[in-house]
């Protein structure tokens, strides 16, 4: 099984981000025109997510959303993608989509000011994204994300 690779449009920025919470590898193709998503899709085999019909009708294998809501467009992404997972995972950056490590908390020098201390840190696991350094922990953000997607996904059509 293949983890679904996808490229989003601008007008679904808040799925994109859904998905990377999700651990989707997805693209945000903020700023870019038609030409430009359509030769992307192609080329780096991307699904692309879409709510224009004339730009899905170019790209194969594209999804058209048709729900303006978030609960209809992930529904529409998991019915397009029935084999993936749509648990909320810590493997991508929801700003820049790029993969997270295990953060390593500073032997000395200031503790991260948005980190919180958890009786002292061991048990609380955080992880860096390698490539904008932005910081991800369990807490009552994922906590709520992960009951949100539930129920959208859980909610009769
Ligand atoms: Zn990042």
């Amino acid at each position: 099984m293949s983890e679904p690779r996808w490229i989003a449009d601008e007008m679904v920025g808040r799925l994109a981000r859904y998905l990377r919470f999700l651990g989707h590898d997805t693209e945000y193709a903020r700023g870019l025109d038609d030409d430009e998503i359509a030769r992307r899709a192609v080329a780096e085999g991307r699904r692309l997510l879409t709510r224009d019909r004339d730009l899905a009708r170019r790209v194969p294998g594209a999804v058209l959303l048709t729900a303006r809501d978030i609960q209809g467009q992930l529904r529409a992404v998991r019915a397009a993608a029935p084999s993936a997972s749509f648990e909320v995972a810590f493997t991508r950056c929801t700003l820049c989509n790029a993969l997270l490590a295990p953060w390593t908390p500073p032997a000395s020098g200031p503790w991260p000011r948005e980190v919180p201390r958890r009786g002292g840190g061991p048990d609380l696991l955080v992880y860096a994204c390698v490539a904008c350094g932005h910081l991800y922990w369990e807490g009552s953000h994922t906590a709520r994300v992960r009951r949100e997607v539930a129920a959208w996904l859980a909610a009769a059509e």
